[in-house]
């Protein structure tokens, strides 16, 4: 699908709406204020109520129980009567039932292939394992939370002592997290946290220098969270076992000398991260999770169709690039099994739905749980709706692979990684799938950073471009109006992705040191 704007005109106070496909008996308003009643619409028809900005107007009159059609979907069917030239917003449709997984289409659209993007390139660290690095950072792994305060106060000595001495290493990193103790650590879904946090710390952002601190008496023992197989650098260097420094152990005598343990420790790791140097690699070395949080009605007109030309770009240079956030595309799963490359993959596709499906179902909810305030405030009326904006993210080449939750990638192309939609916890999973560049878009605006991998932001309105001039990294606003196309947007981001991924250029959330917590995804029972 490549959605285009069908009107666009070059000055503001014309009225702007835009119809995503036609088939749609809806357009969404697209003026910052929106519109007036009274407003003569493009064609003519005129404007019954006032619109606000994103939100949608009836192009015909709809009938009671009439389908809404948005994106060439139904998103939803009409509660009553709506004339034509009606605000049609969430309190006037029933929502559609999510598609059953029965019967979809399994790997029937065979794109014919796009053609390869070579010749471009970037600067990065090149690890053991082949894996490739945008940043140079020490991360510090924690089995559990009761360390984090000692790890944090150790950090910021860290940062103040040693770092200044080491001017190749960009940071120094402490993984903290809620788990390790107090949980169900064999129930069969405590692997997703353990395996998240284990793939975390091998991160290719991290070159391989896993540490850890751990407590000692905690459930999450540090040979269960990193046995020896699962860590080939150290292998490769030889080293017979994990650098852990475990607070309760009977060296210690008072705080300082757990300090003094971790800086110890630091230090050696601080030495060999000082002397790797960026190389140019190819642009196929790019593992890029996109994302969006804050969607407006504008997240699927701007910038998730270009996130979606970008994405493309970055498969045709053989990159990887991850798409997730299974409730925002589980209302377009035919779309998602259709374009997978074999059977097995659409099979998995199902089966990540179906798992959480049945775990929104244990709570007594179900993807309509997903929808904000600020979502509806911005003109998405459910999650049909949102759903179709955000799955445009993931461009029209087809998927290869699919991870679970915390998994790590092991092959390049177009992957879906299930994740829940959750923006700190999609990116906590998106790191653990070997990340190296982070990718997300707003519309009602977040200040979302994380401070494994650095996080372009892409800002869906110009209104909200020009107001967090210093937080957003990219305007699609652009593509309402307009003044840009799809295309122009997604070469300007791949453009900014290898200045970002080479260090030349720092994303506003980096300048900032804007950084969320990560959320480890723990669906098993906590004790
Ligand atoms: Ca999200």
């Amino acid at each position: 699908m490549t959605p285009m704007p069908t009107t666009a005109a070059s000055t503001a106070p014309q009225p702007i709406i835009i119809r995503m496909h036609e088939r749609d008996n809806v357009a969404i308003v697209a003026n910052d204020r929106g519109l007036p009643a009274g407003t003569t619409l493009p064609g003519c028809l005129v404007l019954v109520d006032a619109v606000p900005q994103g939100h949608k107007v009836a192009l015909v009159d709809l009938k009671a129980a009439a389908p809404v059609l948005r994106y060439g979907i139904p998103i939803g069917y009409a509660l009553k009567d709506i004339p034509a030239g009606s605000w049609v917003h969430e309190r006037l449709l029933d929502m559609p039932s999510a598609r059953s997984l029965d019967n979809l289409p399994i790997a029937t659209v065979k794109p014919p292939p796009m053609p390869a993007l070579a010749g471009y390139t970037f600067e990065g660290f090149r690890n053991a394992d082949g894996s490739v690095g945008t940043r140079n950072i020490l991360a510090i792994t924690q089995t559990v939370q009761c360390v984090a305060g000692v790890t944090d106060f150790a950090v910021q000595r860290i940062k103040a002592e040693l770092l200044p001495r080491f001017p190749n290493v960009d940071d120094v990193v402490a993984l903290e997290h809620g788990y390790g103790c107090g949980v169900a650590i064999d129930a069969p879904d405590a692997i997703i946290p353990i395996r998240t946090l284990r793939n975390i710390s091998l991160n290719p952002n991290f070159g391989g220098e896993v540490m850890v601190v751990s407590l000692g008496c905690e459930k999450l023992q540090p040979e269960r969270l990193l046995p020896a197989d699962s860590i080939p650098l150290i292998d490769l260097r030889n080293r017979a076992t994990l650098d852990v420094v475990c607070l309760q152990d009977d060296t210690h005598v008072g705080f300082m000398s757990m300090v003094e343990s971790i800086m110890r420790q630091a230090e050696q790791h601080l030495q060999r991260l000082n002397a790797r140097h960026r190389e140019t690699v190819p642009a196929s070395e790019l593992v890029v999770g996109v994302q969006c949080g804050g969607s407006d009605a504008f997240s699927g007109v701007t910038a998730n169709p270009a996130v979606g030309f970008c994405t493309d770009l970055l498969i045709r240079a053989g990159a990887s690039v991850m798409f997730s956030e299974t409730t925002e595309v589980r209302d377009g799963i035919d779309q998602l099994t259709s374009r997978a490359t074999t059977p097995e993959v659409a099979q998995a596709m199902i089966r990540e739905m179906a798992w959480y499906d049945a775990y929104l179902q244990r709570g007594g909810a179900d993807r309509s749980a997903n929808t904000t305030p600020g979502n509806k405030k911005g003109g998405l009326s459910n999650i049909v709706e949102k759903a179709m904006g955000s799955i445009v993210k993931s461009g029209t080449a087809p998927i290869a692979n699919v991870l679970s939750p915390g998994e790590k990638l092991k092959a390049k192309g177009l992957t879906y990684a299930a994740t829940p939609a959750s923006d700190f916890i999609c990116g906590t999973l998106q790191l653990a799938g070997g990340m190296n560049l982070h990718v997300f878009t707003t519309g009602r605006g977040t200040p979302y950073g994380l401070a494994a991998v650095p996080v372009i932001k892409v800002a869906t309105r110009s209104d909200l471009a020009r107001r967090w001039h210093d937080l957003m990294d990219i305007n699609a606003g652009t593509i309402a109006t307009g003044e840009k196309s799809i295309e122009d947007v997604g070469w300007e981001l791949f453009e900014m992705m290898l200045e970002v991924a080479s260090g030349r250029k720092k994303t506003w959330a980096e300048h900032w040191k804007l950084h969320n917590a990560l959320v480890l995804f723990n669906p098993a029972p906590v004790t």
